[in-house]
Parts: structure tokens; sequence; C-alpha cells
């Protein structure tokens, strides 16, 4: 392989509910056909991030009792993370893992979960309730579709330089409120979105892998890359 990318799985083994981890089979996937060597580390409690020798980062949804046990963890890693992401590294965090990069999330119980505040975000709870369902969005600037499914009892909003991942057609979205799903910070992608969301839009996962690609290879000539035309055959 001509290229090759290392990515840390956050709390792979604690946070990894609804196939998260389609995202990184998707990532490798497509990886393959870039002619990228797509090399994995779960990094979970007690072990450090070393923000200088990732390319990416994935983080995955799960449940209140795990997040809270991440959430003591990861301020261990809040400055390597913080750093990564303010440097332009490029990474993708869903439901709970985005919660996490945010300020705080109140859990269903109402107890107050700390992010690490990387992201601006925060996350509050909603009363007896869950946005669960089939959920469609569209990201103006790019014009892309992405579709997915959500489920989840917090609801986020956004800070300062941060931008919803898209506009709700259908679904709810960030918090039902504001008509804004998931967010985009620097180069981080971050959604409500199961399903996984990178095996059903392609385009992001590509997405990703060239800000990587072009961050750790800058003299590379990668236009070719770009013009690419990788469709999934699953
Ligand atoms: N526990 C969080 C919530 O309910 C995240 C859920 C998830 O990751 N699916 O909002």
């Amino acid at each position: 392989m001509k290229y090759s990318l290392k990515l840390a799985h956050l709390y792979g083994d604690l946070l990894n509910t609804y196939g998260d981890i389609g995202n990184i089979l998707t990532l490798n996937y497509y990886a393959k056909q870039m002619d990228v060597q797509l090399e994995v580390d779960v990094i979970s409690l007690n072990t450090p991030f070393k923000a200088n020798e990732y390319d990416m980062f994935f983080f995955g949804g799960g449940q209140d009792y795990e997040q809270m046990i991440v959430s003591k963890d990861i301020q261990n890693k809040k400055q390597e993370l913080s750093d990564f992401i303010e440097d332009g590294g490029p990474g993708l965090a869903i439901c709970g893992g985005y919660q996490l990069l945010g300020k705080y999330y109140i859990g269903a119980d109402g107890q107050k979960i700390s992010g690490i505040s990387a992201l601006p975000h925060y996350t509050d709870s909603q009363d007896n309730n869950r946005f669960i369902g089939d959920i469609t969005i569209k990201n103006e600037q790019s014009g892309d579709t992405y579709h997915g499914f959500e489920n989840h009892n917090g609801v986020t909003y956004l800070g300062e330089n941060e931008k919803a991942l898209g506009t709700v057609i259908n679904g709810h979205g960030n918090n039902g409120e504001d008509g804004g799903e998931g967010a985009i910070y620097n180069n981080v992608f971050c959604s409500y979105f199961h399903g996984p969301i990178l095996a059903r839009n392609g385009e992001l996962a590509k997405k990703m892998l060239l800000i990587a690609l072009e961050r750790k290879y800058p003299k590379a000539n990668l236009s070719q890359q770009k013009s690419l035309e990788i469709k999934p055959t699953y």
C-alpha cells in the first residue's frame, strides 16, 4: 500500500452501541480502494491518547452508565485530544462520543456527566422521551444528503465555531427545535446517526480519509484520489 493511516478508536470496548464499529469497517473498506493501510488501536481506560501517534479518531455511542465511566477517564486525555482537534486532526464522534467531546451531558437520571469541552456544545436531557427513528439531513454547503437512524435522550445545543452537520429533512436531530443535526468543528464530524453513518454515507468516509491523507502527506498529489469514484459494493 502506498499510504498508511493510524486511527484511535476511543473507548471501543465501552462505547460500542448500535454497531458503530461499522464506521471503522467502512473506513477500512474505502481506505483499501485509496491504497491506504488503515491501522486501528482501541484507546480505552488508563491508556493515554498520544496525539502525534494518530491521524484520525473514532468515538462511538453508548449507554449513560458507560458514559459516566468514560467521562472520568477521558479528563486525562482532554489536553491531547483538544490539541489534536485544534490542530485540524480529523475525527468522527457519534451520539455518546459526540456528547462527551462537548461541555457536559445531563443523563436520563438527571446526573451531570462532564465532557472535555474540546467542542463548545452542551447536552441536556428530555423528560421521559427519546428521539428514535430514521432521519435524513442535508448539508447545504456540500449538497450531500445523509441518511441514518437516531436513538438518543440527549438534546444538544451547538456553540461558537460549530455548525450543524446538516439540516433535518425528516427526524429530530440535535434537539428537535433548531433544525440542525450533528456538528462540524474544524475537521471533527459529530452526529447522532447510527446505522452506522459511514456505511450509509460513503462520501463522508471518503472525505475523512482525504483530510487525514492531506494532513499526513502534504506534498503528495492527492487530486486523483479526490476524483476517484468510490461506490460501495455491499
Ligand atoms: N446515552 C446517550 C443518550 O441517550 C447516548 C446514546 C447513544 O449513544 N446512542 O442520549
